[in-house]
């Protein structure tokens, strides 16, 4: 399959060639068509897989068939996405390709100066790539206008639910035109995501690429038994001895990243730390730093790394396990991405073995296990033979288990600026079940409390 037989224009044609690449990507040769056809459109994608594309194209293209001739345009794309670094990532996805039609896209998040968001689209601008707390914030202003929404995306929909955004998404949809068409992409499927799409999408294809093996295939996974307290000198280790140029590594704390990154450096190998306690603007250069080759370590926690597209990067290391079975998977992701070679390195203690399990239950395989000279012998008790739950995608023995997994999405909510105000995310989609949003929308305008119409832009 060739893009050439996907529909896609020839000014799309020439910016994906530029871009280099040559060949679709199964998720992009499924869902192209798809959109095209002006179906909802339900995908299970693993990250990395080039979904940002696959619903760019048809959507900048869609678009691009008839551009308003009014200065101050307002949006007709909605991308939601959990992260800003992914917001900044999509945006610039789309912004590349749309620029080709005369499309303009801008990315809305918090943690940066509203009013330069403000600015833009106050201009006018064709998409918007949007975190759901701050769209809500402009929402409330009246600096946004919704009311010509044909496009909705859910990127990484299983992340925003983790991330306790399944109200503030709600909340969007109740505002957004009945007429339009979603497209909700997850790496994972979940009852709430279920739900979710259920609440959201009419009568939606499913596509599914790469669940069977749900790691990347591409990532070469290895595990490495160690004491806590030895961590930190088997990762300088392996840093020093594998003469590792570029690493990404995930922590599980903003506190734990911080330290880690002082050790790093002060065993004289050039590290920094991004999470969510850090601005915007310093996220922003470490990135840089990193993508440049200038720094050897980016320590990072889940939510600052979420959705991070670095080049070739060969390798990434979970120097703390993640609380979450399904957040390794995403981890992971970050390397191996569209066709690269990548490895996945685990430094494992014996307080992480139930989170252990749980990853290799979800992935249906066991981690290949390594010792390092100079450390004492760990005996870590993997997976061995796993029952797998078919609707959790957990272990079944895990289900009671106090394992600290559980606590995962109470941890994710805290990270983020906005607190979840969902006491749980299944509750929330089952009470607004009754609500019907997409029938609610017909004002098509986020009145403001005072009753005010607030729609400025
Ligand atoms: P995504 O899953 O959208 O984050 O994409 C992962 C990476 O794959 C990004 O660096 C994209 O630029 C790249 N990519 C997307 N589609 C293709 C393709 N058809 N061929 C090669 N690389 C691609």
């Amino acid at each position: 399959m060739s893009f050439d037989s996907l529909g896609l224009c020839d000014q799309l044609l020439k910016a994906i060639s530029d871009k280099g690449y040559t060949t679709p990507t199964p998720i992009q040769t499924q869902a192209i068509p798809v959109i095209f056809e002006g179906c909802d459109l339900l995908a299970g994608a693993q990250t990395g897989t080039g979904k940002t594309a696959a619903f760019a194209l048809p959507i900048v293209q869609k678009l691009g068939e008839k551009v308003p001739q009014d200065k101050r345009r307002r949006p007709r794309a909605l991308v939601l996405v959990p992260t800003r670094e992914l917001a900044a990532q999509v945006s610039d996805q789309m912004q590349y390709f749309g620029r080709r039609l005369s499309l303009r896209s801008t990315k809305i998040y918090g943690g940066v100066n509203i009013r330069t968001q403000m600015d833009r689209l106050h201009q006018g601008v064709d998409m918007v790539v949007a975190t759901p707390g701050r769209l809500l914030d402009h929402m409330e202003k009246g600096t946004i206008n919704l009311s010509r929404i044909e496009f909705l995306v859910l990127d990484e929909a299983d992340r925003m639910l983790d991330l306790g955004f399944i109200d503030d998404i709600l909340k969007v949809a109740e505002y957004l035109p009945v007429e339009r068409q979603t497209l909700l992409f997850s790496a994972t499927y979940s009852q709430s995501i279920k739900q979710l799409a259920d609440e959201l999408l009419d009568e939606p294809r499913r596509i599914e690429v790469a669940r069977k093996n749900i790691a990347a295939d591409a990532v070469a996974q290895v595990l490495y038994p160690v004491q806590r307290i030895n961590k930190k000198d088997m990762l300088s280790d392996l840093i020093r001895a594998g003469k590792w140029t570029q690493v990404l590594v995930f922590a599980r704390t903003r506190y734990g990243a911080d330290k880690l990154t002082e050790e790093l450096l002060s065993d004289g190998i050039k590290a920094a730390a991004i999470h969510s306690n850090k601005s915007q603007s310093i996220r922003t250069r470490t990135l840089a730093e990193f993508k440049k080759g200038e720094l050897r370590v980016l320590v990072a926690t889940d939510v600052a790394a979420r959705g991070l597209d670095i080049q070739g990067l060969p390798r990434v290391v979970n120097y703390d396990l993640p609380q979450v079975a399904e957040d390794y998977v995403h981890r992971i992701g970050r390397t191996g991405r569209a066709g690269e070679n990548g490895e996945a390195i685990s430094l494992v203690c014996p307080e992480e073995q139930p989170v252990l399990k749980a990853i290799e239950a979800l992935l249906r395989q066991a981690i290949t296990q390594k010792t390092l000279p100079g450390f004492p012998k760990v005996e870590l008790k993997g997976g061995g033979r796993i029952k797998v739950n078919q609707v959790t995608n957990r272990p079944a023995s895990s289900r009671k288990a106090p394992g600290k997994a559980k606590k995962a999405p109470a941890k994710a909510k805290k990270a983020t600026a906005r607190p979840a105000k969902a006491k749980t995310t299944k509750a929330r989609v089952k009470k607004k079940t009754t609500t019907t949003p997409r029938k609610k929308a017909e004002t098509n305008y986020f009145a403001p409390k005072n009753g005010r119409r607030g729609n400025r832009s």
